[in-house]
């Protein structure tokens, strides 16, 4: 049964007026537009230009331009731009949520939380990027007469493709190291979320990053994705492991770097001394938090037979108690799906696995009744590897539940998958914990927690193995990848090669042994 949406009043900050200027900065001539909706609602909250592929190609002529500009700046008048945004950033991040709630449905407490992930990122980056970026001397091959200056340069102009599912953190975040290396932006988030991180670069331009530098394209993926890889220097892709698949092709035929953060089947190991409160509290986060749409959210629980039963019992009047609703305050604990085609997609995978012989233990169902796209908390039993959802990301709020008789045996079954992004091990022993989490073949582990601690240390690389990406965003790479190397060489007096006239067994026998001296003294 499909019941009436319920209205609820739009946030005061998205009138007609804000959504017209901030999609206006979107190239499209002749491209037609697509209806952006409000999830709670369906309404339709504004015309998102699309973009053609001449559209394209003339943003990245724009971004071009601008880059060569701004890479001539010194580092430190690059960063003041963003030690500015960093507070403007923080100031608005209500108005920034409201738009990041309008356009994917989430509850308001997981839009707030996702304000905060670009100006980390500034945060981290205003130390560190002085260090990355400067030169650094090394020794040429000859001692006192050679050198080598390794030298960081922007690569020029990113494409960077983005998800849904946190398109502010997504779509500005993995700009900002980029921005600050030299590099200019081409930016194609996803139509449906297009709204938060055009005012993430109206904030940044407040801040002074120059007019052009940042760019926005919109359209369908296979429509926009092929002209934005061919034109850029380096592609940051954001989103499934099968699209992650087509742009890792693209990028490899023009013969340049891409990153590719994919999705994941993360698993949850509970730990014989597991505290459970926390352990429950935990989950809850873990599998519900942002709907079940956060790439390192948790799909599988693996659980001592010694304490299923009590965390099953907990985790379930957890789940059925939460406070599921479309508001835009920070009152429900869950919000909505994206849109009703995701929420299709999820029921699918539940209707699959109860016809395979699954059970739903809580949930399952749509909930029509408090608006289009929302899914009750779920929670399986009995969900094996011939189901969709014993295999492949179901990417909502529903979960299926493992016993485990030995720890080896729980090991084995988190890493019986093909993705590797994110796990989490929960034990009292926190030594034993982590020795565990050493054994899972994932990115990211989590000790004791689900994601935030593993996603919030700005400082060490995140990213996915096996089919769950390929480099990572944040630490040293982070930043470094949108970079080239270029090794300055220098030799000061030609001294290498036999001089002339010289008997060359007497230099190849000079050379050899200048070689064993230079490893003797510890020179080279
Ligand atoms: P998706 O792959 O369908 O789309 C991601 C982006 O790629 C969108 O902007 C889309 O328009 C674009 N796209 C689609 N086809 C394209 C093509 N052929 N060429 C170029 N661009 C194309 O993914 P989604 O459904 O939007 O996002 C959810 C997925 O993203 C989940 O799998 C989730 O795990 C993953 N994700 C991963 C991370 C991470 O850091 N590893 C973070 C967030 C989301």
């Amino acid at each position: 049964m499909t019941l009436a949406p319920q209205r609820i009043a739009r946030p005061s900050s998205v009138t007609d007026a804000f959504l017209r200027r901030l999609v206006a900065r979107v190239p499209s001539t002749g491209g037609g537009t697509w209806k952006l909706t409000e999830v709670y609602t369906g309404e339709v909250l504004v015309e998102l230009p699309q973009s053609t592929p001449a559209d394209i190609e003339h943003a990245f002529a724009v971004a071009r331009n601008a880059q060569r500009e701004w890479a001539s700046w010194p580092l430190a008048k690059r960063l003041k731009v963003f030690k500015r945004a960093h507070s403007l950033f923080i100031d608005n991040a209500q108005t920034t949520a409201d738009l990041i709630q309008v356009e994917s449905g989430k509850n308001r407490r997981m839009a707030i939380e996702e304000t905060c992930d670009p100006p980390m990122v500034m945060s981290h980056y205003l130390k560190r990027a002085p260090k990355l970026l400067a030169p650094v001397k090394r020794g040429g091959p000859v001692p006192f007469l050679t050198t080598s200056t390794e030298i960081r340069q922007a690569k020029g102009v990113v494409g960077i493709i983005a998800p849904w599912n946190f398109p502010f953190a997504t779509g500005i975040s993995d700009a900002i190291s980029a921005l600050m290396a030299g590099n200019a932006i081409v930016l194609k988030p996803d139509n449906k979320t297009a709204l938060s991180p055009l005012y993430g670069i109206s904030m940044l331009e407040e801040a002074g990053l120059p007019k052009g530098l940042f760019q926005v394209v919109c359209g369908e993926g296979p429509d926009v994705g092929p002209t934005l890889i061919d034109n850029a220097n380096y592609v940051m892709f954001t989103g499934s492991t099968a699209t992650g698949r087509v742009i890792g092709e693209r990028a490899g035929r023009n013969l340049i770097g891409c990153c590719l953060e994919l999705g994941g089947k993360n698993p949850m190991i509970v730990l014989e001394d597991a505290d459970l409160e926390e352990t429950v509290q935990g989950a809850v986060f873990g599998v519900f938090g942002n709907t079940g749409q956060i790439c390192m959210h948790i799909e599988r629980i693996y659980l001592p037979e010694s304490r299923y039963d009590e965390f099953k019992t907990r985790f379930v009047a957890a789940a059925e108690s939460l406070r599921v609703g479309a508001s835009y305050d920070f009152g429900p604990e869950m919000g909505s799906l994206v849109s009703p085609d995701h929420k299709d997609r999820v029921q699918a995978h539940v209707d699959d696995a109860v016809a395979k012989g699954a059970t739903v233990v809580t949930g399952g169902k749509a909930r029509p009744d408090l608006g289009p796209a929302f899914f009750e908390p779920t929670i399986l039993e009995g969900v094996t590897k011939d189901m969709l959802c014993g295999v492949t990301e179901t990417f909502g709020p529903v979960v299926a539940l493992h016993r485990y008789r030995t720890v080896d045996e729980a090991v084995a079954l988190a890493n019986d998958t093909d993705y590797g992004l994110n796990a989490s091990v929960w034990g009292g022993d926190v030594e034993a914990a982590s020795a565990v989490a050493r054994r899972i073949e994932s990115g990211n582990v989590n000790v004791n927690d689900i994601l935030a601690t593993a996603f919030a240390s700005k400082g060490t690389p995140s990213g996915g193995v096996k089919q769950s990406g390929v480099g990572a965003r944040h630490g040293d790479y982070g930043l470094l990848k949108y970079t080239d190397v270029q090794n300055l060489a220098v030799l000061k007096k030609q001294v290498m090669g036999a001089r002339p006239g010289q008997d060359y067994d007497a230099y190849v026998k000079s050379m050899l042994s200048g070689l064993k001296l230079m490893r003797k003294t510890g020179v080279r």
